[in-house]
């Protein structure tokens, strides 16, 4: 018992420290590029941990904001636009509304899903450039480049291919070899050929600016050092960078599909993707407020020291968010580093990697026609990639929702209201003197409500998921050792309190369980007859229901998955 609550006071002391050290959360997930549809690994890798995460900030009481939207410029979307003879325009809406609606599905809560391509971000991606320009931190450097006489363009990234210099592929793009991931740069490739045209390229001069991130490392270096709660696939990764040692990037690309240089003859160059993409947040945030009472309120969240900046990852994005962007966020000097940045690995399907490509993957408007959105969350939740790649498994979307969300959650809140529905008038009944064992239960709502709180500061999703988890478990031994059917038939006033104690455990759950799943919290408040408005994460552990007040008509929260529906 004494270590109890040594362990609460120690969650509770993490919880104040870090509600005291910072005022509000700006929560980011990596844009998702408008060139396809998202599919459940984007999901695993950036959405869902910051959906979960930042439900349980609001429940918490954190002022916390969550900004996502569409990556839309770049080689790969210009590329798709040529080779279907369309606009990169027509590419990007198709996308853009199409991934917005798939999210909105999962009940995926962004404060805004904006985009790259609105005006305002192509002013704030110009302002951005400028500050540094002005600055004289940009340097020109003049580079050889393959160029085609045929189309009368440049060839940068993906526009070019040929073979890998390093393990002979000969279908490797400019940018990086699929086949073996290195990175390339198109004069590398041997063989090279436009990836339109078939042509053979010839090699021209292009003059670009340089962000001069070597200047950097030393600064990000000891950043990166001060960060104890950091995950070691993060601080590895980077750690390796600074070992090779940074260099400087060409932040301009010669393309006619981005955001235009802002300064003069610049004529047939835009700002490198990669640059401006990230600047999207700070977009999307000015985006955000722009129509409210106080426009400028974005630079409370993107230019104040104790704003908490959170961004969310999978792996493959960990050299842009944890050192070119904090970087660029250096050079600028107005803005708030990143607290964190919870990366994670991949998860892969059914054994081999997600890849939107090469058309492996599970779409999320797919799996959505035909499974409850909250328990693709959970599945997904409960295998999160956190510190190694998983894998998905249909088996394993059945087994979890109909071993664990029906036989465990579903299951007691479905006897809980049938007790409360046949022998109580559908209301909740008084509980007059609790036992020992009604006591352990309820003490027991205010401990699993820290820990679980604990997890989710700590960005441990899937403990979070499964600490949740056992609480229901607990919840149905209570029931089973009180044996409530018994005690109708001897004692009615010792059942009502094991039902009321039953029906605020229900109402624990709606809480806790929000983050991870939304739609079922929402039907459970509803059954409860309590609107959202009311819950907070520290009410979980209050016996907020009042004796004698009305419920609703119990619903399904989960329905039996068929072996016949996972076979198809
Ligand atoms: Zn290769």
């Amino acid at each position: 018992m004494a270590g109890f609550f040594i362990l609460f006071w120690v969650f509770l002391l993490i919880i104040m420290e870090n509600s005291e050290k910072f005022k509000r959360i700006l929560v980011t997930s990596a844009l998702t590029y408008a060139n396809g549809e998202t599919h459940l690994g984007h999901i695993a890798g950036s959405i869902l941990p910051a959906d979960m995460y930042v439900r349980y900030c609001r429940l918490s009481g954190y002022d916390v904001i969550y900004i996502c939207g569409s990556d839309e410029y770049g080689t790969a979307i210009e590329m798709s636009a040529i080779k279907e003879g369309i606009s990169p325009k027509e590419i990007i809406d198709k996308y853009h509304f199409l991934n917005k609606q798939s999210y909105e599905g999962l009940g995926m809560s962004f404060d805004i899903y904006s985009r790259t391509s609105t005006d305002i971000h192509k002013k704030n991606s110009q302002d951005f450039f400028k500050v540094l320009y002005d600055k004289g931190l940009l340097y020109q450097k003049s580079e050889k480049q393959l160029y085609s006489e045929k189309e009368k363009r440049f060839l940068a990234d993906r526009f070019v291919i040929g073979t890998c210099p390093v393990c002979g592929y000969e279908e490797a793009r400019g940018d990086e070899c699929e086949n073996c991931g290195s990175a390339l740069s198109p004069l590398e490739l041997k063989n090279p050929r436009s990836t339109i045209t078939g042509d053979t390229p010839v090699v021209k001069e292009s003059t670009h600016y340089y962000f001069p991130l070597s200047k950097y490392q030393d600064s990000l270096d000891k950043w990166i050092i001060s960060k104890s709660d950091w995950k070691p696939n993060v601080v590895n990764y980077c750690k390796g960078w600074f070992k090779t040692g940074l260099q400087d990037r060409a932040i301009t690309r010669d393309l006619n599909w981005g955001v235009p240089l802002p300064v003069n003859n610049s004529e047939g160059k835009v700002i490198y993707v990669w640059f401006e993409a990230p600047i999207g947040y700070i977009s999307n945030t000015i985006e955000l407020f722009q129509n409210s009472k106080n426009p400028d309120k974005w630079k409370e969240y993107w230019q104040s020291n104790d704003t908490k900046l959170v961004h969310f990852l999978g792996k493959d994005n960990i050299i842009f968010h944890a050192i070119f962007f904090p970087a660029m966020l250096m050079a600028h000097e107005n803005y708030v580093l990143a607290e964190n940045v919870p990366a994670n690995e991949f998860m892969n399907l059914e054994g081999s990697k997600q890849s939107k490509s090469k058309g492996h993957a599970i779409y999320v408007k797919d799996v959505l026609e035909k499974f409850n959105p909250d328990t693709i969350r959970y599945t997904i939740a409960t295998n999160m990639p956190e510190n190694k790649d998983t894998d998905f498994y249909w088996s394993d979307l059945q087994a979890k929702n109909n071993n664990e969300l029906g036989a465990i959650l579903g299951n007691f809140v479905n006897r809980t209201f049938v007790f409360a529905q046949k022998y109580f008038e559908g209301t909740v009944p008084e509980a007059n003197e609790y036992l020992e064992i009604d006591k352990n239960i309820i003490n027991s709502i205010k401990s699993y409500s820290s820990s679980i709180a604990s997890y989710y500061e700590n960005y441990k999703f899937k403990d979070a998921v499964s600490e949740t988890m056992n609480l229901v478990r607990d919840a149905n031994k209570y029931f089973n050792d009180t044996e409530p059917w018994k005690a109708i038939k001897d004692d009615k006033a010792r059942c009502a309190v094991i039902i009321n104690t039953c029906l605020q455990l229900c109402r624990s759950f709606a809480v806790l369980f929000n983050p991870v799943l939304p739609f079922s919290s929402e039907k459970l408040l509803r059954m409860l007859n309590i609107s959202e408005e009311a819950i907070t994460w520290k009410s979980a552990a209050e016996l907020k229901l009042k004796a004698g007040s009305k419920l609703n008509n119990p619903e399904i929260l989960f329905r039996k998955i068929e072996d016949t529906e996972i076979d198809k």
